[in-house]
């Protein structure tokens, strides 16, 4: 099947799509671009009459902010960038109201952090927050709650977040729109040939290497956070597409099943939501080293990992962290939710199953940690190394 034919395939049962919309997209060095912001709108409302849903993930907060101020030199210190984030979002928010009102839509915001969706019943509160502003044919309005956030606890950029979100709603596509026509076989800037590469079907580490060499100017993701959100939304089934967002009608286009930007398709392999959250959305506090025939059970048979097969515990957790799950050497397999906080880990580590209880005087269960509450990430660390 040729690329535009699988295309079509691809967009045809579109009906939730997350738009993410970069820095580069809705601000210019004067501030917000209000043109660009309206004629996105206008087109989203043309395709969302159709019946489509939209989300949209919004960038510029920070930008917007330092060009109303006009500070000098641009916001260097994150006190300052928090600051203009606060000045910005308003700003921006008012711009999409604006837009969408003149249409007869309207819009929610929902202002997030990473600590929001790390936290599973606050992450099912974000995701019905969702679900019922779109039945109330609302369009969310997401960003990254720039005021508050401290570094350790920043989605990093708005791509990250806006594969978290695609997630999260369940959406059928995530259209990244940026100051690039798509990912390119060669950089623009040194190579005027430079062509667009319509599809990627897997990303490999030459995938991974052409998108080295094109950052954006303005915002925190490039290329390679692109790709990086593509392949946390391909997890999850979700097919991606990074387009140029000042292209007029480029979201009609993209649903018209049109050759615009560069489509990636999601991966062979999928991992449930919850999985998916596990993975991406909360931090691990310790580390349980395991021996080799735990790393083939875990590894080989999706088996569940019992006490008996942990040879070491690092850090200090409560029951029901996240854990890094490594083999010898520092290898990291898994990673997941443990069943028993640190010091219980200790103390049951290389024991039976039914040891458990004698030692701790209870047994909260068999499994250190269960298999639906596991993920693999070997498929991440080789995408890592192929940076
Ligand atoms: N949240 C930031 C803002 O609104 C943008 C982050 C990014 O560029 O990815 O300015």
């Amino acid at each position: 099947m040729n690329h535009e034919a699988i295309r079509k395939r691809v967009i045809q049962g579109v009906r939730r799509v997350v738009v993410k919309l970069g820095s580069s997209v809705v601000t210019t060095e004067k501030g917000l671009d209000r043109v660009a912001i309206r004629n996105i709108v206008e087109d989203i409302c043309r395709c969302k009459d159709e019946g489509m849903e939209f989300i949209i993930v919004s960038s510029g907060a920070v930008a917007a902010g330092v060009r109303r101020i006009k500070l000098k030199g641009g916001a260097k210190t994150i006190p300052q960038k928090q600051a203009a984030a606060a000045i910005g979002q308003t700003r921006l928010m008012a711009a999409y109201e604006e837009a969408f009102e003149a249409r007869g839509a309207k819009v929610g915001q929902m202002l997030l952090t990473r600590d929001d969706l790390a936290y599973r019943p606050r992450y099912l509160n974000a995701r019905n927050t969702l679900t019922t502003l779109l039945s109330w044919g609302v369009v969310p309005i997401i960003n990254e709650n720039d005021t508050v956030v401290v570094e350790e606890i920043q989605f990093g950029d708005n791509d990250n977040l806006s594969a978290l979100v695609a997630t999260l709603a369940e959406a059928d596509l995530l259209i990244a729109l940026t100051d690039m026509e798509g990912l390119m076989d060669c950089d623009p800037r040194t190579n005027p040939a430079a062509c667009l590469i319509p599809l990627v079907e897997e990303i490999t580490p030459l995938v991974r290497s052409l998108a080295a060499g094109s950052p954006s100017a303005v915002g925190r993701g490039g290329m390679q956070s692109k790709l990086d959100a593509a392949s946390k939304a391909g997890l999850s089934g979700i097919p991606t597409i990074i387009a140029r967002g000042k292209v007029p009608g480029v979201i009609s286009k993209i649903m018209d099943g049109d050759v615009c930007g560069t489509l990636i398709l999601p991966a062979k392999e999928r991992i449930s939501s919850r999985k998916h959250w596990i993975r991406y959305n909360i931090e691990p506090e310790g580390t349980l080293t395991i021996d080799d025939g735990a790393v083939r059970a875990v590894l080989g048979h999706g088996k569940s990992l019992l006490p008996i097969g942990v040879t070491a515990v690092t850090g200090h957790f409560e029951h029901g962290a996240a854990v890094y799950i490594e083999g010898s050497g520092g290898r990291r397999v898994a990673m997941g939710l443990c069943n028993y906080s640190s010091e219980e880990m200790d103390k049951i580590k290389g024991r039976q199953t039914a040891e458990i209880h004698w030692v701790l005087g209870y047994r909260r269960n068999d499994e250190a940690v269960h298999v639906d509450n596991m993920v693999l990430v070997e498929i991440d660390e080789a995408e890592e190394s192929g940076k």
